[in-house]
């Protein structure tokens, strides 16, 4: 007789752990017991030697699809003579904490319930196991109890009781275990919070979804906006009432089938579109489509989601169609959450309204991800990862990191973990910084962290750098100011468990420099404690600063008056249309007068996108240089490049006077716009390895990371990775977290940690 105490740290609570442990103790014929603690799951099992062996491997081995083991401690300890195996109290430790579970997808167990008419729980929303369902989005506390879930306020039913109480059950300590009779319900009311008389409401919402109206429906973490995707005057009306005139629309679609009728899926695909965090995943869209052109304009890719929870899963099938599901918030503001805030704020956008009573405690957008060799790339990290933490390769101190501007995330580090929020949203507002300083309080309770140090960008004018100096001032913390490339660079080194130093290649749109200029076509030597510029595109003004990235072709004209000089005229150009504006603007840059210098890969994708008459001004961010990248159709093969000087000074610059004024000679000459555009990604693809080439010779370094979002083109990003793979580079790429600004936070904090 043998004995062993076991300590399992990783996701194990909320996920199904205890009663696994519980059906492998007694297959095994092992007594004991098991429990939750703060911090990990605690086992004591005892019985012979070769069962307590294949016990520990099978622990690990055959663990619920819902958790994530990072550790199993065992230690022999003395035999007790147990009579049985039990499932122990919970115990609570002080300063004691542990990762907790993203929501989950519903499983297909959940599933098939909610199609059997039989089943008690036939066509009930709210239907949930405890291998999916909600988890962070009702979370107020931890340990993860019911009763420190927003499911507090629904008293189970004897029959909801039982399951719960039953380790053979699927739904032992179930936390949001639900039915019909006892759990939360649907509810349809109409713009003005008026209750619609109906005896079913998917039923309902479905016919008025097939009558072309918008329906804000309230989700798992906080409401989406959902339309039929094939009916264009629903889209358009969507479009005009949420002032979004161009930017893609995700869909959801019914089942995988659905999904292959209207986009081309790999293997990969699917596996991602149907994994338990069920991301928005980028797909090729099969041409011509029955679902609108408008949902994604001029975009040959589709952001597709299935049915995530069960209210999703009745409403598509009940629809039968696909249907436009997007946040549920006017432009750029944060997602509606309550009731009643959700019939304020979108009440000018839907006609009616699904509304619930299971609170939503934690706001939590769709994730968008996407297949790239094989792997997928997470673009906005939110339902279904966040707030499963990044392993890092030390341990940490406790370090808030405050983000970036854009696609804001935060991150908090304690030992080996950095839990990245979920992606917060662009802090322009304040209702977006509120929605950030409370996710911030949030996660310091969850994880039991107090910080010591505050790091955060170099932009004297991002409200998370305003937040920072505040809070750290306020909080008597050690404030580690972080330059934007480098944490892109570190957070793409972090999430590989690479050391560095490497060479980083961040491409981006607009990052604050260290000389006062505005970085974004950079090559740094880079570490996790420090970082030193190689390298960058050519400087050149930005014309009226922000402006200037709202109007690319101003970006056009700076490149050509600053790199050609003032002989170029702009005839046989489609910017001749701007040539009074040209006149402004080359007085503006001769006085300096508000022209900020740029090394931005960004707007040089902007100009190139604008002199090709693609987009001279843009709807949403990026949107020149997605409709560039878009006009490089893949039917047509090139593999010639445009012209382009290095520079080799103490700092390597590229200049790329002769790339625009080939591009234009080749506009002159007639050369179709996708032979164009390919032929300017290959250019940039063949900067990064000349680039990458020389500072080898100088460094001797043969890793390079790649980061920054213009790495988010995936023509690019192909391009790139494989002119650097065939020189024999090793190129760490992201997987885990964004390339964008989304990740920067994960970045600033591994430097902090590693700061004097
Ligand atoms: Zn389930
Ligand atoms: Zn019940
Ligand atoms: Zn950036």
């Amino acid at each position: 007789m043998k004995a062993s105490r076991i300590t399992v740290n990783g996701i194990v609570q909320g996920v199904g752990f205890r009663p696994f442990v519980y059906r492998l103790a007694g297959e095994y014929g092992l007594k004991g017991w098991v429990r939750n603690t703060s911090g990990s799951v605690e086992i004591e099992v005892e019985g012979n030697e070769i069962s307590l062996r294949d016990f520990i491997t099978e622990l690990k081995k055959a663990a619920p699809p819902a958790s994530r083991i990072e550790k199993v401690r065992a230690v022999a300890c003395q035999p007790h003579g147990y009579v049985s195996f039990d499932i122990k109290e919970s115990e609570t430790e002080t300063g004691q904490y542990q990762p907790v579970s993203p929501d989950i997808a519903t499983c297909e167990d959940c599933r098939k319930e909610i199609f059997t008419p039989t089943d008690r729980r036939y066509r009930y929303s709210f239907t949930n196991c405890t291998n999916c369902g909600p988890r962070f989005t009702i979370i107020e506390d931890i340990p993860y109890d019911r009763p420190k879930t927003t499911m507090r306020k629904f008293k189970m039913c004897p029959q909801c009781q039982k399951e719960y109480d039953n380790p053979a059950d699927r739904r032992f300590h179930a936390q949001p275990n639900a039915c019909p009779v006892c759990g939360p319900r649907l509810e349809l009311v109409d713009n003005r919070g008026k209750p619609v008389k109906c005896n079913d409401v998917i039923k309902k919402a479905a016919i008025l979804l097939k009558n072309g109206e918008v329906l804000a429906v309230r989700g798992l973490g906080g409401f989406q906006l959902a339309c039929d995707a094939t009916n264009e005057k629903a889209v358009d009306l969507l479009r005009k009432r949420k002032h979004r005139p161009a930017k893609p629309f995700a869909v959801m679609a019914a089942n995988p089938d659905e999904v292959e009728k209207y986009c081309k899926v790999s293997l990969a695909e699917a596996e991602l579109l149907a994994s338990p965090e069920a991301p928005i995943v980028l797909l090729k869209w099969r041409q011509p489509s029955v679902i609108c052109p408008s949902v994604a304009p001029g975009n040959k890719y589709l952001g597709v989601m299935l049915p995530y929870t069960p209210l999703h899963h009745l409403l598509l099938a009940e629809v039968g169609l696909p249907l436009i599901m997007t946040s549920g918030n006017l432009s750029e503001e944060p997602i509606a959450k309550e009731n009643d805030e959700a019939i304020r704020r979108l009440h000018g956008i839907a006609d009616y309204f699904i509304l619930h009573n299971r609170d939503i405690y934690a706001r939590y957008d769709d994730s968008v991800a996407r297949v790239e060799n094989g792997t997928p790339q997470i673009i906005r990290r939110a339902r279904g990862y966040a707030p499963h933490p990044v392993m890092l390769l030390n341990k940490s101190k406790q370090i808030l990191a405050c983000g970036a501007e854009e696609k804001n995330t935060f991150c908090l580090t304690r030992e080996r973990h950095a839990f990245l929020s979920q992606h917060i949203g662009d802090l322009e507002n304040e209702e977006t910084l509120a929605h950030y300083e409370n996710t911030v309080e949030l996660y310091k309770k969850l994880f039991r962290i107090q910080p010591q140090i505050i790091a955060y960008d170099m932009h004297p004018e991002y409200l998370a750098t305003k937040y920072a100096l505040e809070t750290g001032a306020k909080q008597n913390l050690k404030m580690v100011p972080v330059q934007h490339h480098h944490a892109h660079i570190v957070s793409c080194m972090v999430e590989n468990g690479v050391k560095g130093p490497v060479l980083g290649v961040a491409f981006d749109g607009t990052g604050y420099g260290t000389d006062g200029n505005i970085w974004g076509g950079e090559f740094l030597l880079a570490d996790n404690q420090g970082f030193q510029r190689l390298g960058h595109l050519e400087n050149v003004p930005l014309p009226g600063g922000a402006v200037a990235i709202k109007k690319p072709y101003r970006m056009a004209l700076s490149y050509i008056y600053t790199l050609l000089g003032k002989r170029y005229s702009l005839e046989g150009l489609p910017l001749t249309r701007f040539v009074a504006e040209y006149e402004i603007i080359k007085k503006q840059v001769e006085k300096k007068i508000n022209t900020p210098l740029t090394s931005s890969a960004g707007r040089l994708f902007d100009a190139v996108a604008a002199l090709l008459n693609i987009r001279m001004e843009i709807d949403y961010e990026a949107q020149a240089a997605i409709e560039l990248e878009m006009a490089a159709t893949d039917d047509i093969f090139e593999s010639g490049s445009y012209p382009f000087t290095i520079a080799c000074n103490r700092v390597k610059i590229v200049k790329p006077g002769e790339l625009i004024e080939a591009v234009m000679n080749d506009i002159k000459d007639g050369i179709p716009v996708p032979v164009i555009s390919l032929k300017f990604h290959n250019t940039v693809a063949e900067i990064i390895l000349q680039m990458s080439l020389l500072l080898k010779k100088d460094t001797g370094l043969n890793q390079i990371a790649l980061s920054g979002g213009v790495f988010q083109n995936r023509l690019l990003h192909r391009l790139t990775l494989s002119a650097l793979q065939k020189e024999g580079f090793k190129v760490f790429t992201h997987h885990l977290v964004p390339c964008n600004d989304g990740g920067i936070s994960l970045g600033q904090a591994v430097i902090a940690q590693n700061s004097e």
